[in-house]
């Protein structure tokens, strides 16, 4: 029985890689320096694993910007325009410029897209293939740093995206081909790297192939089995370790089955039934191991040993030890790196503590799961099991966690209470006559820029260098120029600005019980960006208004109607470590019940109309089709209960960015918000016809501008793009906005863009 690590963090337990590659970007560290900050890294992160006791220590799991991009680098699939930059730069500086566009003497090239890894918020840079592509191995990156780790006397286990996964992660580029296409291109460059590998002594490769959790079409599970007889007949004697995580094989389970692998890695914690599925079966052939993800690389929970070595003793029953490996779910580059960096009692209490552990404590559960399995250790004599046990057991009864009033609440939910009081038609003609609006109704998505000063305050806060007086103070004045700003700029619909807020999330999170916060608990998100998710580990209630103050004060400084503005309860759960102790849709509702709370009291404060943000639904959506329309059930649910608590002539916006609508529309519709703003302007108004096909009822903001770029819009542009949206939604349905919000742009470029886009509104108006 052996232990085996998928992936460990590589951003450093003080994000050192993080902070060199922007040194590094800034031209003030030199390609020498940032590479030995890898190094070091990797050497930490090697040795760390093998004192702990990994068996299976994973390399090629570190990259300076992303694994796909990584291995797009290896397999030579440089999109042309790069082409002049690989001639006179550095493999690494091509690297970089594929990962974020280069603009420097004279050279201009936009980045690679970039989208979310599976359902994860790490995102990947997307490979883009031509018809005619060539595969070349173009950078032996893999091969060097097993050599690397055989210099400090360590045999890793090179891990490398499968060639199926890695064709599917990508997009063509023009027509006449699907990429799985490409496979017999791909492969020999595959063959190459592991002869080098072979011939460096390699013993064991992980292959991830993540898309066996998706749903594949036959021509893909083709391709699958394709792939693998041939690996095995060409390096017969490697040892392939098939990794798929974040969900079961599901339909791909014969196909994977029949493969000729040295061992399959399953996630049993986001899927424990499929090792009952397996052996079962009947078909897991006899000289195949498998890998137990029992330890959650996602989540930042202690493991249960009971219940884990419960799975691990199922397996060895039916298989032998030696068939088995211990491993967690997936790589542990979604956890944050280390527990015992957290010295900040007040936040992360010790109570909370004791329920954690991060990627340097799960390795160390992975090796007392091995020792406990092998009877190594014995489970009365030993510490650790028994302090795992306890703590498991007091998180399932501790009153931080469990609040009686909250779980009643959620439980005496009935219908009507995710209802608003009258249909979206009779809400309408009240709103009409209560908010007196304009046609093509302006405003914007919340935030206004958060400039370095306005963070600087907000860390002199937190230092204690300005008491709240003084910081209130400083906020007031901020919030009442963007008032200002607003009138004068002749926007109907105004907004407080959100300088008071860090963090769509956070800033609700530091005011819900229930949620922590961490001191270091970074994980990457992409490239040198890394996010601190908020901890939600009890029962969540909010104890007093959170957004009413600030709501109050910005109405009362203008007859103009202002926004109140939350996010939602899909988004605030999407974007935090979430319980594993209960379902997400029970945690989910009750922060909806909380939201509900908020919005109430908003309209009791006299704010008319009310946004509740929900970027990010559509992400939260699982990944096999089957269990789309459960989640799509409480997630929209939610929503509705966190906007219905008001009256009819109250008017619910929500907000909507990065979203693909067409096969979700009716469950978009089902929020039923009486406005949406979606981010729209760089897909030239296309994502509008999804509503305008479906004939959506309520009203829209189609973005008309990008707020992502520091370019100011013309009003022509502006008004060519609502003329589109006019072609197609009926005009009194319309509401004229920008993508998303204002707060990563300047205050120059942001007042020229809103002065055209009042003014294109205006034009608009003449026209009707
Ligand atoms: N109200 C938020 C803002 O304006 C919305 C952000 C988002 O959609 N991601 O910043
Ligand atoms: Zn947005």
């Amino acid at each position: 029985m052996k232990t085996n690590n998928l992936g460990y963090p590589r951003i450093g337990s003080n994000r050192e890689l993080k902070k060199a590659s922007e040194l590094y970007w800034a031209g003030k560290i030199t390609a020498d320096e940032l590479l030995e900050v890898g190094k070091n890294i990797r050497a930490t992160n090697w040795q760390l694993q093998a004192k702990t006791g990994i068996d299976l220590i994973p390399s090629n799991d570190f990259s300076f910007y992303d694994q796909v991009l990584d291995l797009t680098l290896t397999l030579g699939a440089i999109p042309n325009r790069y082409s002049e930059i690989a001639k006179t730069n550095s493999a690494l500086d091509l690297y970089f410029a594929m990962a974020r566009g280069s603009q420097k003497e004279g050279q201009d090239v936009v980045a690679m897209e970039m989208t979310k890894w599976f359902d994860t918020n790490y995102h990947y840079i997307v490979p883009e293939f031509t018809k005619n592509q060539k595969f070349e191995l173009f950078s032996t990156k893999i091969v060097n740093e097993f050599v690397e780790s055989k210099k400090l006397r360590i045999t890793t286990k090179p891990v490398l995206i499968g060639p199926v996964s890695y064709l599917l992660l990508g997009k063509e580029k023009g027509d006449g081909f699907h990429r799985i296409d490409l496979i017999e291109k791909v492969l020999p460059v595959y063959f190459e790297i592991l002869n080098a590998l072979q011939n460096e002594g390699a013993e064991y490769i992980q292959l991830d192939e993540p898309f066996l959790a998706l749903n594949l079409t036959d021509k893909e599970r083709s391709a699958i089995t394709y792939v693998y007889n041939e690996i095995n007949k060409n390096f017969p004697s490697l040892k392939i370790i098939l990794a798929n995580y974040f969900d079961c094989f599901g339909e791909n389970l014969e196909t994977v089955l029949a493969l000729p692998v040295h061992t399959l890695h399953l996630d049993l914690v986001r899927c424990s039934s499929q090792l009952d599925d397996i052996l079962e079966s009947g078909k897991l052939a006899e000289n195949v191991n498998l890998s137990l993800g029992v330890v959650d690389g996602r989540n930042i929970w202690k493991n249960d040993f009971k219940k884990s070595l419960a799975l691990i003793q199922k397996a060895t029953d039916a298989l032998g030890k030696n068939r088995i490996l211990i491993a967690p779910s997936c790589s542990l580059i979604h956890s944050p790196c280390d527990l015992d960096l957290e010295t900040n009692d007040a936040t992360l209490t010790p109570e909370i503590k004791q329920w954690l552990a991060f990627a340097k404590q799960k390795i160390e559960e992975i090796v007392l799961l091995q020792n406990f399995a092998l009877e190594e250790v014995s489970l009365d004599d030993s510490v650790s099991f028994q302090q795992n046990t306890i703590a498991n057991e007091n998180r399932k009864t501790s009153k931080l966690i469990h609040n009686d009033e909250v779980k009643n609440r959620v439980a005496s939910i009935t219908t009507g209470d995710d209802e608003r009081e009258n249909p979206f038609a009779i809400r309408r003609k009240k709103q009409v006559d209560a908010l007196n609006l304009p046609l093509f109704p302006t405003t914007t998505i919340g935030s206004f820029p958060q400039t370095t000063e306005v963070r600087s305050w907000r860390a002199k806060f937190k230092k204690g260098e300005l008491n709240q007086q003084q910081y209130d103070n400083l906020l007031q004045k901020e919030t009442e120029e963007t008032i200002r700003f607003q009138e004068e700029t002749g926007i109907d619909v105004l907004v407080h600005g959100e300088f008071e807020r860090n963090d769509m999330v956070e800033y609700f999170g530091e005011q819900l019980d229930g949620f922590t916060f961490t001191k270091n608990g970074w994980v990457q998100s992409y490239g040198s960006r890394c996010v601190k998710p908020p901890v939600i580990y009890g029962d969540v209630s909010r104890p007093k208004p959170m957004t009413v103050k600030w709501a109050q004060f910005a109405q009362s400084l203008t007859p103009k109607w202002v926004k109140g503005m939350l996010t939602g309860p899909v988004t605030i759960l999407q974007w935090s470590f979430v319980r594993n102790d209960q379902p997400r849709s029970e945690t989910c509702t009750q922060i909806a019940l909380a939201i509900r709370d908020e919005v109430v009291d908003l309209e009791k404060a006299g704010i008319k109309i009310i946004q509740i943000d929900e970027p990010a639904i559509r992400e939260g959506l699982p990944l096999r089709k089957e269990e789309w329309a459960n989640y799509l059930d409480w997630a929209i649910k939610a929503f509705r209960i966190s906007a219905s608590g008001v009256k009819d002539d109250t008017q619910i916006h929500t907000h909507m960015c990065y979203s693909e609508f067409n096969d979700i529309i009716q469950n978009i519709a089902d929020m039923d918000a009486d406005v949406i703003t979606i981010e729209c302007s760089r897909s030239q108004m296309e994502l509008l016809d999804v509503f305008a096909d479906f004939k959506y009822p309520n009203e829209i903001g189609p973005g008309v501008y990008d707020i992502h770029s520091p370019r100011v819009p013309s009003r022509n542009e502006m008004v060519h793009l609502l003329e589109k949206a006019s072609a197609v939604v009926p005009v009194d349905q319309l509401w004229v906005n920008p993508d998303c919000g204002l707060k990563t742009r300047h205050w120059d470029e942001t007042k020229k863009a809103l002065i055209e886009m009042v003014a294109a509104a205006k034009e608009m108006r003449v026209a009707v």
